[in-house]
C-alpha cells in the first residue's frame, strides 16, 4: 500500500488530517492533541470495557499523552454498545461542546465519537483500540433507528491512530472479526457491480474496490506482522475508499445485510448476537456460495431483467417479515419505505445495456465474486468464525435460513436476492441449496494456504 496518511488526506479532501498506522502511532498524541485542540474542555469518550496494551492501562496511557481529560464512560450492554437514538442523546449531552473530543475505542465508539463530533464540530482525535471494522477512516456511522441498522452520514475523524501494540492487545474476537469485515470484499462488489450495472448505483469503478483487494492479499500470512498490517491496511483503505465513493456499497452487499438482519433480530429479541465482521466474514461465505448456486441451478442471469420488476404483494411480504420480530409494525414500516424507494430506482433505471451486453457483464461481475474455500481459509487461518453455527451465541439453520429471505425486504439497496425475488426463484429450495453449498465448500488449488 502507498502511503496510507497521504491516501487519507486525499481521501477526506483534506479533513482526516493525520492517519497514523505503525508500531509507536501512540507516541504522536501530544503532538496531534495540540495540534488539533480548539477552545474548550479535552474530553475522552470511551466505554466500560476495561483496555490494556504494552502491560498498561490504555486509557491512563492515552490521558498522560493528550493531557487533562474530562471522561465520558458509555456503558456497554452484552459487552457492546448500540447506538440507538437514546444512546446518542445521552452520550451527546454528557460530552456537550469540548475543544477537543478524544474517543478511545473500537468500532461503535469511534462511530459515536464522530457522530457527536459532527453534531458539536469538534475536533474528534481517534484511538483505534482493535481492527475489528472497516468503518473507522470514514464519514460515516452506523446508528440503530427504530430498530433497524442504517448507516448515516456522520464526519471524518480529524486524526486516526493505529498503533501496532495496541492492536496486537486487542481481545482476539475482536481482531478476528476485524478478517471477518475485510473479507467482504470478495462478495460486495459483485452486488454493487450489478446495482451499478442496473442503473441503481453508481457508475461503478475498479480503482475505488482495487487498493481492498490488493490490500487483503496478505492476510493469511503465515507471519504475524505481514498478516497484521494487511489487515490493518485492508480495513482503513476499506474505509477510506467507502468515503471516496460517499457509500458503503462497494464494501457492503448480501454479506452485510445477513449480519445487520442478525443485529436487528438479536435486539428485537433482547437476546445476543456476535460481532458485526463475525458475521459478516461467515455471511461471505455463504453469499459467495450463493452467486455460484445461482449460476449454476438458477434462471436469472439467462432473463431479460429490463422485463423483470419486483411482485405485486411485495409491501405484504416486507411486512410479514418484519412482523416476525416487531408486531408492532414499526420495524416493517422503517423498512417498507427503504424498500420502495429501491422499487422506484428499479422502476424508473433503464436495464436494456445489461440485456445487450449479459455475457460480458457476468464475466466481468464474477471476476469479483470470490471462492467460498477462500474466505473459509483465511477466517481459519486467524482462527475466527467461518460458518454460522461457530458464531458467538451459534445461529442456527432455521434462523441462518429466514435472515437469507428476509434480505431483498429490508434495506433500499439492490443486492443479488432482488434479482431473484423477480424471477421468482428466491425460494427456500434455493436458500437450502446454499447453505449447504457454503456450509461444504470443495477445497480449491488456489486458496491462499496452499501457495
Ligand atoms: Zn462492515
Amino acid at each position: 500500500m502507498t502511503n496510507l496518511d497521504d491516501f487519507a488526506r486525499r481521501a477526506s479532501g483534506g479533513d482526516l488530517v493525520r492517519l497514523v498506522a505503525g508500531p509507536d502511532a501512540l507516541d504522536e498524541l501530544p503532538a496531534l492533541a495540540e495540534r488539533l485542540r480548539t477552545p474548550g474542555e479535552r474530553v475522552l469518550l470511551t466505554d466500560d470495557v476495561s483496555k490494556t496494551a504494552a502491560g498498561t492501562d490504555l486509557l491512563d496511557w492515552v490521558a498522560g499523552l493528550v493531557g487533562e481529560a474530562r471522561r465520558v464512560t458509555v456503558a456497554a450492554s452484552h459487552a457492546q454498545v448500540a447506538l440507538d437514538e437514546a444512546t446518542v442523546e445521552a452520550t451527546a449531552a454528557s460530552v456537550g461542546t469540548p475543544g477537543l473530543l478524544i474517543s478511545v475505542g473500537s468500532g461503535t465508539i469511534t462511530d459515536l465519537g464522530k457522530v457527536v463530533a459532527a453534531r458539536t464540530g469538534a475536533p474528534l482525535l481517534a484511538v483505534q483500540t482493535a481492527a475489528s471494522v472497516n468503518g473507522f477512516a470514514d464519514p460515516l456511522s452506523v446508528l440503530v433507528i427504530g430498530g433497524a441498522k442504517r448507516t448515516k452520514p456522520s464526519t471524518w475523524p480529524s486524526a486516526l491512530v493505529i498503533d501496532d501494540r495496541v492492536i496486537d492487545a486487542a481481545p482476539a474476537r475482536l481482531n478476528r472479526s476485524g478478517v471477518g469485515d475485510a473479507i467482504a470484499i470478495w462478495s460486495a462488489p459483485a452486488d454493487w457491480y450489478l446495482a451499478c450495472r442496473l442503473g441503481l448505483d453508481g457508475p461503478f469503478d475498479d480503482a475505488v474496490v482495487r487498493p481492498v483487494l490488493d490490500a487483503v492479499e496478505h492476510l493469511a500470512d503465515p507471519d504475524h506482522e505481514v498478516a497484521r498490517r494487511a489487515l490493518v491496511d485492508s480495513l482503513t483503505v476499506g474505509g477510506l475508499v467507502i468515503g471516496i465513493a460517499d457509500s458503503t456499497a462497494p464494501l457492503s452487499g448480501s454479506e452485510h445485510l445477513v449480519s445487520h438482519i442478525l443485529d436487528m433480530t438479536a435486539m428485537a429479541r433482547g437476546a445476543e448476537h456476535d460481532l458485526h465482521g463475525a458475521q459478516v466474514g461467515a455471511a461471505t461465505v455463504v453469499c459467495t456460495a450463493l452467486w455460484q448456486e445461482v449460476r449454476e441451478s438458477c434462471r436469472v442471469f439467462d432473463l431479460p431483467w429490463s422485463a423483470l420488476s419486483y411482485p405485486d404483494d411485495l409491501a405484504e411480504r416486507v411486512r410479514n417479515t418484519w412482523a416476525v420480530l416487531d408486531p408492532s409494525g414499526r420495524l416493517g414500516e422503517e423498512c417498507l419505505a427503504a424498500v420502495e424507494r429501491k422499487v422506484a430506482a428499479w422502476d424508473a433505471a433503464d436495464k436494456s445495456a445489461c440485456d445487450a451486453d449479459r455475457p460480458a457483464l457476468l464475466e466481468t461481475l464474477f471476476g469479483y465474486v470470490g471462492e467460498p474455500a477462500r474466505s473459509t481459509d483465511t477466517l481459519r487461518h486467524w482462527g475466527a468464525p467461518a460458518t454460522f453455527a461457530e458464531l458467538t451465541p451459534a445461529v442456527g439453520r432455521d434462523q441462518l435460513a429466514w435472515t437469507l429471505s428476509a434480505l431483498p425486504y429490508m434495506r433500499d439497496r439492490l443486492t443479488l436476492p432482488d434479482l431473484l425475488v423477480m424471477s421468482d426463484e428466491w425460494t427456500p429450495e434455493l436458500i437450502d441449496r446454499v447453505i449447504d453449498r457454503a456450509g461444504a465448500p470443495e477445497a480449491t488449488a488456489d486458496g491462499p494456504l496452499d501457495g
